[in-house]
C-alpha cells in the first residue's frame, strides 16, 4: 500500500548512498537539500544534469505574488498565489573534459557517492568519470554557513587518475531561472546589473502594491593547479572560465564563495558594496576556518536538540534527518520570517506560513529553542493582525481571519474551500498563544498582543456561527475541517469546538488582563459570547461513544481503509477528486486534532473510542497525519501501532512514504517525528502548567533519550529500564512521572513501565 522507496543507506548521522539514481533524481535532489535559514538549495549537480530533475536554489522572504488563474472568479478570491521563488543558482560550475561537457544524465561514472553529513552541514559527492582515456575523480562539497549567513561555499576537486589534456570549469552565477510552477509561465526576475563578479535582479512588478525584491549575488573563485581564467558576462550572467592543463597524477582544485544579500535587510543601491565588504570580512578568515565555524555551530544546535534513540537505526536517522531539514529552514533568528512546508527544498505549497506553524512547530520550538524563537513566531501573526482583519472583511465577516496561506498576512490561497471554509486555522492560532503562555509561563505577550490577537479571532468565530431555532443551538455550516477530503460540510465537530474554546480562553484572559488591555470587550458581546460558549451544537454520537466529524459523517458508506484495493491508495493520485469527497476516507487527524489538542479534557474512553472509529479510516495521506495519530495511541498503550505511525511520520520523506518526496520535503511535518517521541511514547505533558511524563521504550529500542528547555531550565530525559531524568541547569522543580510527583533537584530515576 505504501510507495517505499529508500535512496539512501542507513546510517545515524548520514545520507549516503553509492548509487547514482538517474530515474529519481528530483528525489534525491529533495532528500539532499541544505539550508541555514536564509537560503537553501535542493541537492542539485553543480556541474548540471540534462536529464529529469528540479534546479531550486530560494531564500528565505522573497517571493513573488502569482496572479490567481481560476476559470470561474468568485467574490473573496485572493487576487494572486503568492510563491516562494526559484532563485539564483550561484553553485553552478560546468566541467568541460577535453571539450566534452561532463553531464551525469549522459555519461557514465564510476565510483560514484553522495553523501549528507547531518552533523556538520555538509553536501558532498564523488564519481569517477573516463573521457576518451582521460580518467577524472572529481570530489564536491558545499556547505551553507550558519555563522555567516550570505555565505555559501562550493568546493571542486579533481584528480587525474589516466590521461591528460584541459579541463575547463565555468563558475557561474546564473539567473536565468524560472519557476516550475508559474501561472503564466512568467519568469519572475529582471536583470538590474550583471558584472564580472555580480549579478544584481530584480523580481518583475505586480499589480498588487507587494514590494519587489533584489538581490546581488557576488561571488569569488580561488583555483590551484597549472590555469588561465577570463571573465564574462552574459544576460543574467557572471561566469569566470578556468583552463587548467592536467597530466595524471595531478590534481586540481577549485572554490567558490558566494554572497547572496538581498533588499530585504540592503537596499539596491548599497547592495553590491555591502556583498563586497562581507566578501572581504569572510576573507580575513581561510575557508577551513569559516568551514570549521559552521561545524561546530551545527554541532552545538544538536547539543541541545539531539534524540539519541539506541536499537534501531531507521529511526535514529529518521529523527536527525528530520530535525536536520526543519532547523536549516528555521532556527528562529529572523522574526520576519516563518516555516513553509516546502523550506528551501521545492515549489510546491507556495506561501511561507501556514497554519502548520502554529499546530506542529510551536511544540518543538518551544522546547528546543530559546522562548524568544516562539515568541518571533507568534508577534509574526500579531504584525500581521491588520490583515487577518482584512481577510475577515473579504468574507463579509467581523474580527480576524488568519489565513490558510500566506506571507504578508493576506490569505492567497485560492481554492474556495481552503479560503473560504477552512476556518479552523483561526483557532490554532489562538491555540499556540495558549501553548505559550502555558509552556514558558511568561505572561507577557497574552496580556497585550496575545489579547488582541485572540480578541480579534473570537469575534470572527461569534459573526460566523449561526442559531438555529430549531435545535436551540449554535451552529457553524460551510466548512472544511482538517480533513480536505471533504468540503461544505455542516458542524464540524473540531472547528465548532475549538471556537468554542477560543471564546472561553479569550474570555478567561480578558478576566484577568483586562485592566490593562488593549482591547476592550464590550458586556454585551461578553453575554453573546456566553451564549455561545454554552449553546454550541457539538455532533456527537452515544451509542457509539464518539464525536461526530460532521453531521452527516455517519450516514456516509464507511468502512476501513484495508478494505480498499492497493491499487487505489493513495487516493489523491487514484481517484476523481469527486469520489474521494463522498468516501468517508479522512486525509489528517480532525476529531482527532482536536482530542490531540485539547487531551486532558477527554476520559480515556472517550480518547480510545475515537481513535478506534476514526484511525481506521485514516489514510494519512497528508504528511501532518502520523504524529497525531502515534501520540494518541502511545496515551492508549498500543505500543506497536504507536511505533508504526512514529515510522511513517519519521522517514515520511527518506521512504517516500506519499510517493511525492520528489517534490520536495514536508517540512513542517517534520517536528512530527518528534512529537511522536516526545509527547507520544515519552508522554511528555504540559497541561495546566504542570510537566508530566509517562514513557514507554519501544521493544525494538534499547534506549532513547532527549534533552527540552522547560521554564529557564534544560532537561535530559533517558528511558531504558529507568526514566533517568537530569536537571542540567536551571532551579530545581517538581514534576509528575507516571501520575507519582517528584522533586528534581538533580537526577531523578523512576523505574520504566
Ligand atoms: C494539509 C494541510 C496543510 C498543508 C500544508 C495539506 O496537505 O491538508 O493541513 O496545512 O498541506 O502542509
Amino acid at each position: 500500500m505504501e510507495h517505499l522507496k529508500r535512496l539512501f543507506d542507513i546510517n545515524p548521522w548520514k545520507l549516503a548512498t553509492n548509487e547514482l539514481h538517474s530515474n529519481d533524481i528530483r528525489l534525491q535532489e529533495s532528500l539532499t537539500s541544505t539550508g541555514n535559514g536564509y537560503m537553501g538549495m535542493r541537492g542539485n549537480f553543480e556541474e548540471g544534469f540534462s536529464g529529469d530533475n528540479h534546479q531550486g536554489t530560494y531564500i528565505a522572504g522573497v517571493w513573488y505574488p502569482d496572479k490567481t488563474r481560476v476559470g470561474w472568479w468568485k467574490n473573496g478570491y485572493p487576487d494572486y498565489f503568492g510563491k516562494v521563488i526559484n532563485a539564483i543558482n550561484f553553485i553552478a560550475m560546468d566541467i568541460y573534459i577535453n571539450n566534452e561537457k561532463i553531464d551525469l544524465a549522459t555519461q557514465k561514472v564510476t565510483n560514484f557517492y553522495q553523501e549528507l553529513d547531518m552533523k556538520h552541514g555538509l553536501l558532498a559527492r564523488h564519481f569517477t568519470i573516463d573521457v576518451q582515456g582521460t580518467v577524472v575523480k572529481f570530489s564536491f562539497e558545499r556547505f551553507l554557513s550558519i555563522t555567516t549567513k550570505e555565505l555559501g561555499v562550493i568546493n571542486m576537486k579533481a584528480e587525474i587518475l589516466k590521461g591528460s589534456g584541459e579541463i575547463k570549469v565555468v563558475s557561474k552565477l546564473d539567473n536565468s531561472v524560472h519557476n516550475e510552477d508559474s501561472n503564466y509561465d512568467e519568469m519572475f526576475w529582471e536583470e538590474r546589473s550583471v558584472g564580472e563578479n555580480f549579478v544584481t535582479t530584480r523580481t518583475i512588478p505586480n499589480n498588487f502594491g507587494i514590494e519587489q525584491f533584489t538581490i546581488t549575488a557576488l561571488m569569488e573563485n580561488t583555483a590551484t593547479g597549472n590555469f588561465t581564467s577570463t571573465k564574462e558576462t552574459a544576460s543574467f550572467l557572471a561566469s569566470e572560465n578556468f583552463i587548467f592543463t592536467v597530466n595524471a597524477g595531478e590534481a586540481i582544485e577549485l572554490t567558490k564563495k558566494v554572497i547572496i544579500v538581498t533588499s530585504r535587510d540592503i537596499e539596491e543601491t548599497t547592495q553590491l558594496e555591502e556583498a563586497r565588504k562581507l566578501m572581504n570580512s569572510v576573507n580575513e578568515t581561510s575557508i577551513e576556518e569559516q568551514k570549521t565555524a559552521h561545524m561546530k555551530a551545527w554541532e552545538n544546535r544538536w547539543e541541545i536538540a539531539d534524540v539519541v534513540i539506541e536499537g534501531d537505526d531507521e529511526a535514529q536517522q529518521g529523527i536527525r534527518f528530520n530535525l536536520f531539514q526543519l532547523f536549516s529552514t528555521y532556527y528562529g533568528e529572523d522574526e520576519r520570517l516563518n516555516i513553509g512546508p516546502k523550506g528551501f527544498t521545492g515549489e510546491k505549497y507556495g506561501g511561507a506560513t501556514y497554519w502548520d506553524t502554529e499546530a506542529y512547530a510551536v511544540p518543538l520550538y518551544l522546547a528546543l529553542a530559546d522562548p524568544s524563537v516562539t515568541k518571533n513566531l507568534l508577534k509574526y501573526r500579531h504584525n500581521q493582525l491588520p490583515e487577518a482583519h482584512h481577510n475577515a472583511r473579504q468574507q463579509g465577516l467581523k474580527g480576524a481571519l488568519y489565513p490558510m496561506v500566506t506571507f504578508t498576512g493576506v490569505e492567497c490561497h485560492n481554492e474556495w474551500e481552503i479560503t473560504f471554509e477552512e476556518i479552523h486555522r483561526n483557532g490554532s492560532i489562538a491555540y499556540a498563544i495558549y501553548n505559550y503562555t502555558n509552556y514558558t509561563g511568561d505572561t507577557t505577550y497574552i496580556e497585550n498582543e496575545g489579547l488582541e490577537v485572540l480578541t480579534a479571532i473570537s469575534r470572527f468565530w461569534a459573526d460566523r456561527v449561526h442559531y438555529s431555532k430549531r435545535n436551540a443551538k449554535y451552529m457553524m455550516h460551510g466548512v472544511t475541517g482538517p480533513n480536505e477530503y471533504e468540503n461544505n460540510v455542516n458542524n464540524n465537530w473540531y472547528t465548532n469546538y475549538i471556537a468554542v474554546w477560543v471564546l472561553k480562553y479569550t474570555l478567561e484572559n480578558y478576566a484577568k488582563y483586562k485592566e490593562n488591555a488593549t482591547v476592550s470587550i464590550s458586556d454585551e458581546e461578553i453575554k453573546h459570547w456566553e451564549d455561545i460558549i454554552a449553546n454550541m451544537y457539538l455532533p456527537e454520537d452515544k451509542e457509539l461513544g464518539v464525536f461526530v466529524q460532521h453531521d452527516t459523517f455517519l450516514d456516509k458508506d464507511l468502512m476501513p481503509v484495508v478494505d480498499l484495493d492497493a491499487k487505489d491508495v493513495p487516493l489523491n493520485q487514484n481517484w476523481s477528486w469527486d469520489k474521494i469527497l463522498r468516501s468517508c476516507f479522512i486525509k489528517q487527524a480532525d476529531v482527532l486534532q482536536g482530542v490531540y489538542y485539547f487531551n486532558d479534557e477527554f476520559t480515556m474512553e472517550e480518547k480510545r473510542k475515537n481513535f478506534e472509529f476514526y484511525e481506521p479510516m485514516t489514510v494519512h495521506e497528508s504528511s501532518l497525519s502520523p504524529c497525531i495519530h502515534s501520540i494518541l495511541v502511545a496515551e492508549l498503550g498500543m505500543e506497536e501501532k504507536a511505533v508504526e505511525m512514529y515510522q511513517r511520520t519519521a522517514r515520511l520523506d527518506l521512504d517516500n512514504y506519499n510517493n511525492d518526496t520528489e517534490d520536495g520535503l514536508h517540512i513542517t511535518s517534520m517536528t512530527g517525528s518528534w512529537l511522536a517521541i516526545v509527547q507520544g511514547f515519552a508522554q511528555m505533558k504540559t497541561y495546566k502548567e504542570k510537566l508530566s511524563f509517562a514513557p514507554f521504550l519501544p521493544t525494538k529500542w534499547s534506549k532513547y533519550a532527549f534533552r527540552i528547555n522547560y521554564r529557564g531550565r534544560l532537561l535530559h530525559v533517558l528511558i531504558d529500564l529507568n526514566v533517568t531524568i537530569t536537571l542540567l541547569s536551571g532551579e530545581p522543580m517538581t514534576l509528575e512521572v507516571y501520575g507519582e510527583s517528584h522533586n528534581l533537584t538533580d537526577t531523578l530515576v523512576v523505574s520504566a513501565q
